[in-house]
């Protein structure tokens, strides 16, 4: 079996200790291959690493480091079906859907790349003469990164590009479950001409790994894309030292159907938003909030075209779900369906993991007759299983809508204007889809949540920069002379 060692100060090297984890395929459950643990040693070293060619990369003008980026994109853009058979096979997701997260890797990275020619400050008047007043943006200084298992590529990506081209280094610690992909994309930036030590690669698992890179001291910035749960831990101790934390965390999207919607639309975009990536996406769509005048005729139509559904190993063809990422996840959706029952909520479709199958499948899985305040319609459930939501009309559609403690993304299908602005204006989350499901964002959006969906920061789009850098006020006097703001002349 191939083995994978860690990646520090432009070396790949062996962990501490030697020890290694495996890596299996959830569809077949083969292995993928064997993984160097990383000791907290091994971390502390990546972070000096880190920190020693901070100097250097913070220092080399953001266009020549934008140029790395290109060229890592146009590498990128030639592995891409490469990449994306290696994303099915390490976490079970189809090969469009895989093609799609290797994509958003391609179009970040160029989207990064153009900002090595902006990373715009501002300049202003100053309210005295001969002074001149400007912004420029610093890097943070050296950033740790912990990413989940959902988007292999495009979430690291997400976070390095940007991190990159405004000048910082970076200790990337991926998912126990899609270290692979982690691993092509830093040969890919070294392929590209990354210096040694600007982005150092440590795997293994949370509780070491991770808590290693938390509670290093010299570590300016963690940002991190995972459970609320792990978020509320790695902000508490991020706090004691004042450092700053981005937290990209979990969702309980809602789709609300009115009664005026175009309902193939809507049944198309509910099975695409709670069944794409087999329910695992941050941005799943797991509660529909359907008008009670068409929930009927909703719920027929979506059961039917439920049933349609393929399961099986994402690389066949014509297969449109894959397997669940591993056991653990199997059998937290398989708890949710028992509580789904237990509170009295309708099992229409669906339910049960696929036993003939050796990976980890659960069937796409709709229940009915959910009250809004149902565990189910509360708490992520990250598989796929969907709740369906009477509701009387739209107050009442966004009140149930925002009945949950997160706030990510949101949808709602209508004909109506006036219903879609008032939406707008009034979902709790950080982004809305009209007649659209609430998965798909683009990489010049802002991407990001309210609530307990995260901490107030935006990944991607025109925010990308903002989580990685400083801002720096600059006053230049050139009169010569004292000159004392905020005090009237004299
Ligand atoms: P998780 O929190 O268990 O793990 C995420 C990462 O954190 C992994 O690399 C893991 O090893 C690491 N980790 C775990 N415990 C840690 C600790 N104590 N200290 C430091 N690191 C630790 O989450 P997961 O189950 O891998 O991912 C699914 C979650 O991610 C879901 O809640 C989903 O909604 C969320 N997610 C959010 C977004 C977003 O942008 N909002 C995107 C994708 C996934």
């Amino acid at each position: 079996m191939q083995e994978y060692k860690l990646f520090i100060n432009g070396e790949w090297v062996s962990s501490g200790t030697g020890e290694t984890f495996n890596d299996v395929n959830p569809a077949t459950l083969e292995p993928i291959g064997k993984f160097h643990k990383a000791t907290e040693d091994d971390v502390k070293h990546a972070v000096d690493s880190a920190e020693d060619a901070f100097d250097s990369w913070s220092s080399t003008p953001a266009p020549k480091r934008a140029m790395i980026l290109y060229k890592t994109a146009r590498i990128l853009e030639e592995q891409k079906e490469q990449l994306a058979r290696l994303m099915t096979q390490e976490m079970g997701k189809v090969l469009k859907e895989a093609r799609g997260d290797v994509q958003e890797a391609i179009d970040i990275t160029y989207y990064a790349a153009g900002e090595g020619r902006r990373l715009f400050g501002e300049t202003t008047p100053s309210e005295l003469p001969d002074k001149f007043c400007m912004t420029v943006r610093r890097p943070i200084g050296v950033i740790g990164m912990i990413t989940p298992w959902n988007f292999p590529i495009a979430i690291p990506s997400w976070k390095i590009m940007p991190a990159l081209v405004a000048g910082n280094t970076i200790v990337l610690k991926p998912a126990s479950d899609t270290p692979l992909l982690s691993v092509e994309l830093v040969k890919i930036l070294t392929q590209a001409g990354l210096p040694a030590g600007v982005l150092n690669l440590v795997m293994g698992s949370g509780s070491t790994v991770g808590s290693a890179i938390v509670c290093n001291k010299k570590l300016r910035l963690i940002s991190f894309t995972g459970s609320l749960e792990t978020g509320k831990w790695i902000l508490g101790e991020a706090s004691k030292d004042m450092r700053r934390v981005s937290l990209e965390l979990g969702g309980k999207n809602p789709i609300i159907v009115m009664d005026d919607a175009k309902l193939d639309l809507a049944v198309d975009g509910v099975v695409w938003g709670a069944f794409g990536t087999t329910g695992q996406r941050c941005t799943a769509a797991s509660r529909v909030i359907v008008h009670e005048k068409i929930l009927p005729e909703f719920k027929r139509k979506l059961i039917e075209r439920t049933k349609k559904l393929r399961l099986g190993n994402g690389l066949d063809d014509g297969v449109d779900v894959g397997p669940l990422v591993n056991e653990s996840q199997l059998k937290k959706v398989a708890k949710y369906v028992d509580i789904g029952k237990e509170e009295g909520a309708t099992l229409a479709l669906g339910g049960n993991a696929v036993k003939p199958l050796p990976g980890y499948f659960f069937e796409p899985t709709i229940f009915t007759e959910v009250a809004p305040g149902m565990r189910i319609a509360q708490e992520e459930i990250f598989g796929p299983v969907v709740s369906l939501i009477s509701t009387s009309g739209l107050d009442d559609a966004i009140r149930i809508a925002n009945s949950v403690e997160y706030g990510l993304s949101s949808s709602i299908y209508t004909e109506n204007m006036k219903n879609a602005f008032r939406a707008i204006e009034k979902i709790e989350a950080g982004i809305t889809y009209i007649n659209a499901s609430t998965i798909g964002a683009e990489v010049h959006l802002p991407f990001g949540g309210v609530k307990s969906t995260g901490n107030g920061t935006r990944e991607a789009g025109t925010t990308a920069i903002e989580e990685f850098t400083e801002i720096k006020a600059v006053y230049f006097d050139y009169s010569g002379k004292l000159q004392k703001a905020q005090i009237d002349v004299e």
